[in-house]
């Protein structure tokens, strides 16, 4: 979905999103719908800039760093930005991210259009947790054998042969 800056009217646009056919499927799992929000507004005495406020929710399932089980993530991320017309050297449509809603980015653009579906996916990503565990206390799998530590210990920590400070450095690890 593009959205020339000419065509955003004076009192700002608002768009209601339900479709999910930017949603990048193969990389991310996701259950039930996408939705979005995004509100675009010209600024003042500027054609070459608008400035972009958006929510998007989604119900995904990330898979846990420690015990590679999935569990269900409900993203729900709040951004803003504003988007410029700008020089871009390095041929990319979009230079820069957008970012969390505390700070406005800005975002440079090569033409005076919005590309609304590649701005939520970029979102999307960025709103990914950097760390994903199932849970806080999620105790992994056994690094020797592979066992889900969460279901019961395996006993390879008690085997012959296992220093106790490769507990420690098990722990520290985590
Ligand atoms: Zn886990
Ligand atoms: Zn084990």
């Amino acid at each position: 979905m593009r959205i020339p800056f000419e065509q955003i009217p004076a009192e700002g646009l608002e768009l209601e999103l339900t479709e999910a056919g930017w949603f990048p499927e193969q990389e991310l799992a996701r259950q039930g719908p996408v939705r979005a929000t995004i509100n675009l507004a010209r600024e003042p005495g500027r054609l070459d800039r608008v400035r972009l406020r958006g929510l998007l929710e989604v119900d995904l399932r990330l898979i846990c760093d420690r015990c590679l089980d999935s569990y269900p993530y409900a993203l729900a991320a709040d951004f803003q930005a504003s988007l410029e017309v700008g020089a871009i050297d390095d041929g990319a449509a979009v230079s820069d991210h957008l970012c969390s809603a505390e700070v406005m980015e800005t975002v440079s653009l090569a033409e005076p259009v919005v590309d609304v579906f590649d701005l939520l996916a970029q979102q999307l990503f960025l709103s990914l947790p950097l760390k994903r565990l199932c849970r806080e206390e999620c105790r992994g799998l056994c690094p020797r054998c592979g066992a889900d530590l969460n279901e019961g210990e395996c006993g390879c920590f008690r085997s012959p042969g296992s220093s106790p400070f490769a507990v420690l450095a098990d722990l520290k690890k985590r």
